[in-house]
């Protein structure tokens, strides 16, 4: 770990950064993982670095959309596994649904040392890719799935997902709820429901706001929401922050 003092301005963004190159070193997180982390890192810049309203909103959805499946399922990639594996297990024990290792990038061992560094973090149910089920739509390695897992699955969550696979999995008319900074990117689009946050700071919420749900309100929640209206919210706070940013910046100036 570098040595970044806690009084450093960045100091929370900085030890991200950290966790993830150790991710890396670890041989858990594909270096590709890093540039898709400088992405978010740009988007999270923009939002404010904290949970805003429309991700709440989503937040709302999404614990009702994984609390009414019937065989949900937790995709984990390599960049999620470094940054947020307690919460990845906590949430599969919320959910009684199993964690199935996915990966864009095949390297060799890659994909056990996800599942052993899921084991080691307390996950009892960790489905691995097979080449007896595979998805339609998609030639990447993501194609190969368990056959418990995402193929039988009606809601998966993925977090940072790949847009191609995305559109797969809505096309084999399964629900999508994500995670991502992003919410121009094809996955944020075309998901069913899309948290625009930090997986690091949604994940948490997401499994509070599972244990905190009644059945009454479930079915409700859903009904009233719109991603496309979520989507807008977020784009429109981006834009806001940047004009403020821009007035601010003017200001100094004079
Ligand atoms: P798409 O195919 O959906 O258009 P992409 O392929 O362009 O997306 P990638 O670089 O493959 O995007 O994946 C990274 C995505 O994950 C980006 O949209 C990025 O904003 C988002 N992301 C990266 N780190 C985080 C994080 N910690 N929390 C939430 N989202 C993140
Ligand atoms: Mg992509």
């Amino acid at each position: 770990m570098s040595d970044v003092p806690k009084t450093h301005p960045r100091y929370l963004s900085l030890t991200l950064r950290d966790t993830i190159v150790a991710g890396v070193e670890q041989g858990i997180t594909s270096i590709h993982g890093l540039i898709a982390h400088g992405r978010g890192e740009a988007f999270d810049y923009l939002i404010g670095e904290a949970t805003q309203p429309f991700a709440i909103e989503a937040i709302h959805a999404a614990a009702a959309m994984l609390r009414l499946a019937e065989h949900p399922v937790i995709s984990v990639n390599g960049n999620v596994a470094a940054l947020v594996p307690d919460a990845l297990v906590t949430l599969g024990q919320a959910l009684n649904a199993p964690l199935e290792v996915n990966i864009f990038h095949t390297e060799t061992g890659r994909e056990e040392r996800i599942r052993k560094h899921l084991l080691k973090h307390g996950a009892s149910n960790v489905l691995m890719p097979t080449t007896e089920a595979q998805l339609s739509y998609i030639d990447s390695n993501r194609k190969f799935v368990h056959p418990e897992g995402i193929f039988k699955a009606d809601v998966i969550f993925v977090p940072l997902e790949d847009g191609d696979r995305c559109e797969a999995l809505r096309k084999m008319g399964k629900d999508v709820v994500t995670v991502d900074l992003n919410p121009m990117s094809r996955t944020a689009k075309q998901a069913s429901i899309t948290i625009v946050d930090n997986v690091v700071r949604a994940l948490p919420l997401l499994c509070e706001e599972i244990r905190k749900l009644t059945d009454s309100t479930t079915q409700d929640i859903l009904k009233k929401y719109s991603n496309e209206a979520v989507l807008q919210k977020a784009l429109q706070h981006i834009s806001r922050s940047r004009n403020g940013n821009q007035r601010k910046r003017e200001a100094e100036h004079r």
